[in-house]
């Protein structure tokens, strides 16, 4: 079967390219997915505008569009073992944590489907008996969705639910490593009853599939997640046609350890933030920042227990953490261990792919963590988006803060200490989108979710993450029309 999804139809790419997707974990074949090129994202684009110009999706009454989110929430729960096999077999990512992704998708389309008839207007009071005035919400048009890698279908349902929940109509371009699930979900959107042309599937490569989705006239909105550069681009192009631009980037996130954080809890949060997923997560706490006087006993810790992660694929039960998304990514994140060392990072562990048949045909790379680092370091402050832990030291509240804030990027990132009063102030002082107070990683679709500084702007989940589909239009009606005079 095609897998473009144009215009209410199933088609293979204008050229007949294809691509194969393989496991990042064994280099096994996963499958075979169609390429678009320009040109069929061009089509998805002019199937987007039209579902949207002449309807009926924009003015389906909220409820109905709300319900249409919570059926597809469903629908995902029923399919939840397929999702997670086909997440965990592009991605490489472990079962259980795809598993996990699965739930967390659907109470997205929960949180929307619900969201969606949360507020649809106000009455806004002028003071005046002659006129009634009120702000309505509508949706912003044909929304360019791209995504990336790491949580393929995670990232897909913070754009497309909130984007149908306000009444767009969209093109989905998912990162064309791991297409699987994104085709998945467009079935299930056909299932629950979504018309024709509301949503549109484009594969491939971001230069070519990717590339009209910034520039075209008839694109309204772009929301990208995904690397800084490839974010700036974006803006760029979107320029021309003052498209409205939310952008999810990527995040140099640090977390602070004071010496009086409770210890068991800090070093096993410290591992979580930074080892999970192999460190393919963009709110990662790969850069710790401990309290000097804690330092040692901290870091050695944390070494022992990163030594002792053990690597496998996603359906190694034993396995903690998995490979990297390609060859080329782990051949990035070996560059920047490299370039640490030559900076005057003291390696601690890890630093070298692992021995073994079993990790021979996969992309794997180990728990490592460089020490004695300093943030003029370009490990410090570059996202090496792999299991790489980088170590500063500092003394006191205030050089936490300055060195924590001491980057380009404004993500997210955690405090650990047992001093509420101290956790409270440092947490206002950080130019983070999200702060954990001991503990790290957890969010909840009811919170807003986006970047502080080059980590992007704009917001995914939450209230606000609804606000960025919708455009406040105000009506004000006169009831009792009569000249002015003004020119009289
Ligand atoms: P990437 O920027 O290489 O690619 C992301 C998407 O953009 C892919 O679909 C890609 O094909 C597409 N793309 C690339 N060039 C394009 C172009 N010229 N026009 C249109 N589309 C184009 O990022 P990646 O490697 O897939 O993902 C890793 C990055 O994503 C990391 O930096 C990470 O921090 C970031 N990220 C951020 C968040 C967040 O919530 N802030 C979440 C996940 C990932």
């Amino acid at each position: 079967m095609p897998d473009l999804f144009i215009d209410g139809t199933w088609r293979s790419a204008l050229d007949e390219r294809t691509r194969e997707i393989r496991c990042p974990a064994d280099g096994s074949l996963v499958g075979v997915v169609d390429e678009a090129g320009g040109k069929d994202t061009v089509e998805a684009i002019a199937a987007a505008r039209r579902a949207f110009d002449e309807g009926p999706w924009p003015t389906t009454p909220a409820a109905d569009r709300g319900d249409l989110l919570l059926r597809v929430a469903d629908l995902l729960v029923r399919d939840k073992e397929a999702l997670a096999r086909a997440e965990s077999l592009d991605t490489g990512k472990r079962l259980v944590e795809s598993e996990y992704d699965i739930d967390d998708i659907a109470n997205c389309f929960r949180y929307f489907g619900r969201a969606a008839t949360a507020e649809t207007g106000r009455v806004v009071e002028t003071g005046t008996a002659s006129v009634d005035s009120r702000v309505v919400y509508e949706p912003v048009g044909v929304c360019a969705l791209i995504t990336p890698w790491n949580y393929p279908l995670l990232q897909t349902a913070w754009k497309v639910a909130p984007a149908l929940a306000a009444g767009n109509t969209f093109v989905l371009k998912p990162s064309e490593l791991t297409p699987h699930t994104a085709i998945h979900l467009m079935r299930l959107l056909e299932e629950a009853g979504l018309p024709p042309g509301v949503a549109n599937l484009v594969l491939g490569a971001g230069p070519e599939a990717g590339a009209p989705l910034g520039d075209h006239p008839d694109v309204d909105l772009v929301s990208f997640t995904g690397g800084l550069q490839t974010g700036r681009r974006l803006m760029a192009a979107a320029a021309g046609t003052v498209k409205k631009v939310a952008l999810e980037l990527g995040g140099k996130n640090p977390n602070i350890v004071f010496a009086d954080a409770d210890f068991e809890t800090a070093v096993d949060m410290a591992l979580t933030a930074v080892f999970l997923h192999s460190g393919q997560v963009c709110s990662s706490g790969a850069r710790l920042l401990v309290e000097d006087s804690l330092h040692d006993r901290f870091v050695d810790e944390v070494v022992r227990r990163a030594s002792e992660i053990r690597l496998g694929g996603p359906f190694d039960e034993r396995a903690q953490s998995g490979p990297l998304v390609s060859a080329a990514h782990r051949a990035k994140v070996e560059a920047y261990v490299a370039k640490g060392l030559a900076e005057g990072a003291v390696l601690r562990c890890g630093g070298a792919r692992p021995p073994g048949p079993e990790f021979e045909a996969g992309f794997y790379y180990p728990p490592t963590v460089l020490d004695e680092c300093s943030s003029d370091m370009s490990v410090v402050q570059d996202e090496s988006f792999g299991p790489v832990l980088t170590v500063e030291r500092f003394s006191g509240e205030a050089e936490a803060v300055r060195l924590a804030n001491d980057t380009i990027y404004g993500l997210a990132g955690a405090v650990f200490t047992t001093d509420e009063a101290k956790a409270q102030r440092v947490a206002a002082r950080l130019r983070l989108g999200t702060v954990w107070i001991n503990d790290y990683h957890p969010y909840v679709p009811q919170a807003e979710w986006g970047g502080f500084k080059q980590s992007g702007f704009g917001r995914e989940l939450g209230p606000a993450g609804l606000a960025e589909y919708r455009e406040a239009k105000h009506i004000w009606r006169n009831t009792n029309p009569s000249p002015q005079g003004w020119f009289a």
